[in-house]
């Protein structure tokens, strides 16, 4: 495996948000070179921030083949919610059970948070606040393994919702979020469970509701928006940088 630097994690970083956000639409190709030539990296650098990307859903990539972004079916998107769905509850059933009040206040904290993104009008921040709630959530359980496929499944669904799903539809779920925060912290195992099955039910009907068409750009101009943009935010708001932190447990 490559070392990581900060080159491969803000590529990695430009480029997975530049996927969830279908700035670079589904089956666009990330030659390896032109990668290479934008961010300063070699072949062997880029090849393992793709091999990254394809672990998480988001990259198609093919020995002696130019990569791609991934470009979920129908079929595959519903098996993603399938898995999703039953670990969520499963994830209720768990953190129920090790419940600390501390960990109300920390979710409260986190929907707050959200809520003040989708007040100012940020969509997109609120819809990546939104999977943090649930990554967050999987980690309470104190189950390293549920947490990292929970952080996979929550990206794999981002990017289902960004290439089904309607304009701004990531989550929104805010109400059922708080919901399930009063069902937590009054220890009521079966209201909890069934707000989290209804809500990824309401989530997956979003995601899957209609096929939105994307427009296409080009690759270059797209990494240097998504890296720039990267980059000028990890300089102003260490917040971010400690979120990041903590996402990476
Ligand atoms: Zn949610």
């Amino acid at each position: 495996m490559s070392r990581p630097s900060p080159r491969t994690d803000l590529a990695h970083e430009a480029l997975k948000q530049a996927i969830l956000e279908q700035a670079l639409e589904p089956g666009t190709k990330l030659p390896e070179d032109e990668i290479g030539a934008h961010f300063g990296m070699s072949r062997t650098l880029v090849r393992a921030v793709l091999a990254k990307l394809q672990a998480e859903g988001l990259v198609d990539a093919r020995p002696k083949r130019t990569a791609t972004v991934a470009q979920p079916t129908l079929a595959e998107a519903r098996e993603v919610f399938e898995v999703r769905r039953a670990l969520e509850i499963e994830i209720v059933r768990l953190v129920i059970k090790r419940w600390k009040p501390a960990f109300g206040a920390e979710l409260e904290g986190m929907l707050r948070e959200e809520e003040a993104a989708r007040r100012r009008g940020e969509p997109k921040v609120a819809g990546r606040l939104a999977g943090e709630f649930h990554i967050r959530l999987a980690q309470l359980t104190g189950n390293r393994l549920i947490a990292r496929y929970m952080e996979e499944l929550v990206t794999r669904c981002s990017l289902i919702l960004a290439v089904f799903g309607q304009p701004h539809g990531a989550d929104a779920g805010h109400d059922e979020h708080s919901e399930l925060v009063a069902a937590l912290r009054a220890g009521d195992a079966d209201a909890a469970i069934a707000i989290m099955d209804h809500h990824m039910g309401v989530v997956e009907k979003r995601a899957l509701a209609e096929e939105t068409p994307a427009e296409s750009a080009a690759l270059g101009d797209v990494l240097a928006r998504y890296a720039g943009a990267i980059g000028a935010r990890d300089a102003a708001v260490p917040l971010v940088a400690a979120q990041k932190r903590g996402r990476a447990k």
